[in-house]
């Protein structure tokens, strides 16, 4: 991966904006409701992404227009996957390679600009993201690409803290929104194919001080305080000899918060390396080879950072099927509380709320190989055949038989956020419908260094398209309607009372979709590729709607067959800001 070394100060253009008021913790758990400001990535921490606005809606969704854009600047144009935040007159948004910006929110002015000063060597594995900041008090916060968190005094820009989350050269680094609950500054961390430990990390938003960690792979421990608090799991009951030691679990996006159960859940990546029979001696016998809590969704106690439950999508996983998909809390039409999650294995997951249970789960996409279902208890019934093959078994040792596996290892969803919608009760899951050659390879850990043991090449499965947005019925997991796109899509969604359901292309599109009929309603064009997450807000009686275009992400590094499909798209840097002005709002 490229370095770039920038000057690590901000600049304080003008300081017309200040905010009048601090975000308290009623602010942010209040943030789904509130239409004046986006203080939590999610709109909300229970990451719905619905907006009660219906002020922009069916019937006058044509009339929506550019109001200002804002373009990120610098010679190196990279994937924007950023959430904007707004508050009090400013909005935040992070830029590749580690940038925090303070815009007017009324005139797309600059106030301040943070670029963080990177070391040489980083190690992202999936482009120099960023996937947007946090707000706090008086203080904004965002984590940078060396794996460290930043908090700034959300008026000047000036630096109030910051943090070494890990060590960058071991291979982490860290690229998700933190979450902030009760005061907390949770973070995770990437780096899933060095072989690092995925961990949750808890500081004190005023200081920065570390209050308690929480190591997510079995045998690791735990602190609080500064003291030791608990072992994760028990020490190599599912992990042979001293494999958990760098078992991978990365826990790369960013958390959600139940306040009615007070828990944080966090997903974990892959194992580490990718080849599965490294971590499982022969033919493992019942769980003991299922490498907890790897691709797991793991329940914590906010305060503690004590695990309360854990649910594991693909125990042994070999495919890189990473279990970091966005839990997203919700209640079903019989108004039970669950969870929802559409997991890089191409299931739908719903889970109890209260203590992470299964419910239920059914494919989103099509052509899953791996599984042949989902048990009663939520384990999948595999189909051993379609896992890569032991290398050790090959006549020469070196490479294990290639299978082809659907979905390909970037996932029947990748990192980019679904929505859901109270209103209609859907969800409107951003999927890809691909496969890939996989094998296996031996391989031995060297700290830095790519752990995989595997190779692999991504195919498309359809001629006619590779992206596919679904509105999925999360009772029945029936797809109510489906939108195809040529290229894999890598953009959140966004879901509106108004009706709509917002997202963008890799071919530059922005769109609103009827939420009902999946029937495309506007679209505007923004000269780059879409793989940012869009907003939707209410300003002086107006609404409000942004969206960041910058192509990049992990396509176009890794897509295999996929990637050449892609390689004209442009790069960019531009965020995108559409309202509906008054006099418009009721012609239709
Ligand atoms: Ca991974």
């Amino acid at each position: 991966m490229k370095k770039l070394i920038i000057a690590g100060i901000a600049t304080a253009l003008t300081m017309s904006s200040a905010l009048a008021e601090d975000v308290t913790e009623a602010d942010l758990a209040k943030d789904a409701a509130t239409t004046t400001s986006i203080l939590t990535n999610g709109m909300g921490r229970h990451l719905q992404r619905y907006s009660p606005l219906e002020t922009l809606n069916k019937d006058n969704i044509e009339n929506l227009l550019p109001a200002w854009a804002f373009s990120l600047g610098g010679e190196k144009q990279r994937g924007q996957e950023t959430q904007p935040i707004i508050h009090d007159g400013l909005m935040f948004i992070t830029g590749s390679y580690s940038r925090l910006y303070a815009i007017d929110v009324k005139t797309g002015k600059e106030v301040w600009q943070y670029d963080a000063r990177l070391p040489e060597g980083i190690l992202p594995c999936c482009d120099v993201v960023n996937r947007g900041a946090a707000i706090y008090g008086d203080k904004v916060y965002f984590g940078t690409l060396d794996a460290r968190i930043v908090a700034l005094d959300a008026k000047t820009g000036k630096v109030a803290w910051r943090k070494k989350i890990a060590d960058y050269k071991a291979g982490y680094s860290y690229t998700s929104a933190p979450l902030i609950v009760n005061g907390l500054v949770i973070t995770g961390n990437s780096g899933g194919e060095f072989g690092i430990v995925g961990e949750v990390q808890a500081r004190d938003a005023e200081t920065g001080e570390l209050v308690w960690t929480r190591p997510v792979i079995e045998g690791h421990m735990g602190t609080l305080n500064g003291k030791e608090s608990t072992m994760t799991g028990t020490l190599n009951a599912t992990w042979p000899g001293d494999l958990w030691k760098t078992g991978g679990g990365a826990t790369w996006l960013g958390g959600s918060y139940d306040i009615d159960t007070d828990t944080i859940v966090f997903g974990s990546g892959n194992p580490a390396p990718w080849n599965s029979w490294l971590r499982s001696a022969g033919n493992p016998k019942g769980t003991e080879g299922d490498n907890l809590y790897a691709a797991s969704r793991i329940g914590m106690d906010p305060a503690t950072g004590e695990i309360k439950w854990h649910f594991q999508t693909t125990p042994r996983e070999g495919w890189d099927y990473d279990g970091v998909n966005e839990m997203v809390a919700y209640k079903d039409r019989d108004g039970n509380k669950r969870w929802a999650t559409a997991d890089r294995n191409g299931y739908f997951y719903v889970l109890n709320r209260e203590d992470g249970k299964f419910v239920s789960a059914t494919p989103f996409v099509k052509n899953i190989s791996w599984a042949k279902g989902i048990d009663e208890n939520g384990r999948p019934i595999f189909n051993e055949a379609n896992r890569p093959g032991d290398p050790s078994a090959a006549a020469d040792g070196k490479k294990g038989e290639t299978i082809f596996a659907v979905p390909s290892f970037l996932g029947g969803k990748n990192w980019m956020p679904m929505a859901h919608s109270p209103k209609t009760g859907n969800f409107y899951v951003p999927s890809n419908e691909w496969g890939m050659d996989i094998w296996n390879e031996p391989v031995t850990y060297k700290k830095g260094a790519a752990y995989l043991g595997s190779g692999f090449t991504i195919k498309p499965i359809f001629e006619d398209h590779i992206g596919s947005l679904k509105a999925i019925d999360p009772d029945t997991g029936e797809t109510k309607w489906e939108y195809k796109n040529d290229a894999p899509l890598w953009a959140g969604v966004m879901t509106t009372a108004g009706g709509l359901v917002f997202t963008g292309t890799p071919e530059g599109e922005f769109i609103a979709f009827d939420d009902e009929t999946g029937e495309k309603l506007w679209s505007f064009q923004t000269g780059s590729g879409i793989v940012g997450q869009p907003v939707t807000w209410e300003q002086d009686g107006e609404q409000y709607v942004s969206v960041i275009s910058g192509w990049g992400g992990a396509v176009p590094l890794w897509g295999g067959e996929v990637a050449k499909k892609v390689n004209y798209l442009n790069q960019g840097g531009t965020l995108w800001v559409f309202k509906l002005p008054k006099q418009l709002a009721s012609a239709n």
